[in-house]
């Protein structure tokens, strides 16, 4: 296990126990999560090593189960993910001057051939060999690999999208830092994650789907996340709700929290968090960054 010596945001030593929670899609193993005492940053520490994080990935248990409940999970799942996907194009259509689109994190890449069909020229980084072929047969989209990030030229991108991937990447500095060279001066940086000071996460303490450990390293609140970027020369722009991730999270809190999805406990869940979200305790936020 590798154990965190400094903050990544405020370089405090000295952390305190903060939850303890449980792997429910892999290992079924338990792990600590800390927060800073300077700056009230929250991660999971210790980790497994970097070289060991892989195997904490391989499984299809999300939402492969083929009972009724789930199927309804599914289902919902499927039919939010497209309209995401559009909103999530307009909203970087709305910034960006098209110099070029970089998905990092692009998994099997749904966003990054979307995109392709409307008008953006595409890139894409994926950790997962699989992922990485199943982009380029699928979509006949040719995507990296992280180490790809430190050769490209300074500024080649316009737009830079981190859905839901900022939370899984070791070293937050030094991929800041290649975001930073890697973006346009008139650029855009969009990054999503999940919000461990939302109402949903609030509901759900340690059973809360979006600790999700020990795949996220780090969990965010807007003030950790804002810290961290300004750090690197970076100035939050907007901060944009993700609607539909209270719903989806609350299921799975709810199938881990009682060993089934409980659909209606689950809406009301959603619905409660979402209306008392105000500016900024949504349960994944949108956050648009320029240099
Ligand atoms: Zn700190």
């Amino acid at each position: 296990m590798f154990k965190i010596s400094h903050c990544p945001v405020c370089s405090g030593a000295e952390f305190k126990g903060y939850l303890t929670c449980k792997d429910y899609t892999v290992s079924q193993k338990e792990f600590e999560i800390v927060q800073c005492k300077s700056c009230d940053f929250v991660f999971t520490d210790p980790r497994p090593e970097n070289t060991d994080l892989g195997e904490y990935y391989k499984s299809d248990a999300y939402i492969s189960h083929s009972d009724s409940s789930a199927g309804i999970v599914n289902k919902l799942y499927k039919i939010a993910r497209s309209f995401t996907l559009k909103s999530k194009y307009a909203l970087v259509k709305s910034f960006a001057e098209q110099k070029g689109l970089l998905d990092i994190g692009c998994g099997t890449g749904a966003f990054l051939n979307y995109c392709a069909h409307k008008d953006l020229v595409v890139d894409g980084v994926e950790p997962d060999e699989d992922a990485r072929k199943f982009v380029q047969n699928n979509h006949g989209i040719l995507v990296h690999e992280e180490d790809q990030l430190k050769k490209w030229e300074a500024q080649k991108f316009s737009a830079i999208t981190m859905w839901h991937v900022l939370e899984h990447v070791p070293d937050l500095n030094e991929r800041i830092q290649e975001l930073k060279n890697l973006l346009d001066n008139n650029g855009r940086l969009f990054v999503a994650v999940p919000n461990y000071t939302s109402g949903d996460a609030n509901r759900y303490g340690k059973y809360w789907a979006a600790y999700d450990v020990p795949r996220h390293l780090w969990h965010f609140s807007p003030k950790s996340i804002r810290t961290l970027f300004n750090k690197h020369g970076f100035v939050l722009e907007r901060t944009l709700p993700m609607k539909l991730d209270s719903f989806y999270v609350s299921m799975l809190s709810e199938k881990y929290k009682n060993g089934s999805p409980r659909f209606l406990s689950a809406v009301w869940s959603g619905l409660k968090s979402n209306l008392a979200a105000g500016d900024d305790k949504w349960s994944s936020q949108i956050y648009v960054f320029k240099k």
